[in-house]
């Protein structure tokens, strides 16, 4: 039984600010052990439901943010950038997902560091009309595979996203969000070992026989992508995209046939867009 981790920084127990989750910072170094500690505590768990190997995908920023000789070494680790499935590059095959330090969507509430992949040059991304973040277009490549998301991490407002969007997964909240940069956070080690347990229940209940839902945006059969720029220079640039239509001043619409090409599609818009130089005045 193979357990799929997917690894993000925002999410991770104790971290509210963006001095800790970008590289030089003096900071960033406490932001690795952190994040090494929390995908540690999710290992642990897998392995003690049953799991017989783990893979982890480290995701945020440079995609080399795990201590990979700090990390359990009975885990693999995906790490580095260029990775064709992104943040969910090697799920095929998996018996489940794990999303271990995950955030809320951009705007979708005040949680720690919401954004949506691209911080704050995007508005919105929609999906058919629905508002969606990272968890719900990583959960729709689980789901293209055929592989159930059953425990998500990070603060209290993307474990309420989870409830709506995935509400067969578990949840461990690690923090509790006041605002985008604060929260009231766990200690690490309670933290740590509520990850661990909840990890190793979710993995049980897979064992047990239990059937996890897959996620796949409601089932339907053309995917209507839509990212909403802050800037209109933004949605220019990426309406040059083959495909694309500029459905809004700010907003270019894609028209996806299924979840992988919905991903490559709303990263592609979102790469293209925010190449654009844009000046503030006012
Ligand atoms: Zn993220």
């Amino acid at each position: 039984m193979r357990i799929y981790i997917s690894a993000d920084g925002e999410g991770v127990s104790t971290i509210v600010s963006g001095q800790e989750l970008y590289p030089g910072n003096p900071e960033y170094g406490y932001f690795r052990e952190r994040m090494t500690a929390d995908v540690n505590a999710a290992i642990r768990g897998a392995f003690a439901a049953g799991a017989t190997e783990v893979l982890v995908n480290d995701t945020h920023w440079s995609e080399r943010n795990l201590l990979p000789n700090q990390l359990d070494p009975r885990a693999q680790l995906l790490r580095g950038s260029g990775k064709p499935l992104s943040m969910m590059e090697g799920v095929k095959d998996s018996s489940a997902t794990l999303f271990v330090g995950y955030h809320g969507r951009v705007g979708g509430s005040r949680g720690v560091a919401n954004e949506t992949v691209m911080g704050k040059q995007i508005y919105d991304v929609r999906v058919n009309g629905l508002s969606v973040g990272e968890l719900e277009i990583n959960a729709a490549i689980a789901g293209h595979f055929g592989v159930p998301v059953i425990l998500v991490t990070g603060d209290d407002q993307v474990a309420m996203e989870a409830a709506k969007s995935l509400p067969d997964a578990q949840t461990a909240v690690v923090k509790f969000a006041i605002e985008r940069w604060s929260a009231r956070c766990l200690s690490p080690a309670v933290a740590e070992a509520l990850i661990q347990t909840k990890s190793q229940a979710a993995v049980e209940e897979l064992r047990s026989g239990r059937t996890f839902a897959i996620y796949r945006y409601g089932g339907a059969k053309s995917l209507q992508c839509e990212v909403e720029f802050i800037s209109t220079a933004q949605a220019g640039a990426a309406s040059l995209m083959p495909g694309t239509h500029r459905i809004g001043t700010r907003t270019v619409m894609y028209d996806a046939s299924d979840a992988l090409i919905a991903m490559r599609a709303i990263f592609s818009i979102m790469f293209l867009g925010c190449q654009a130089t844009d000046e503030i005045y006012g």
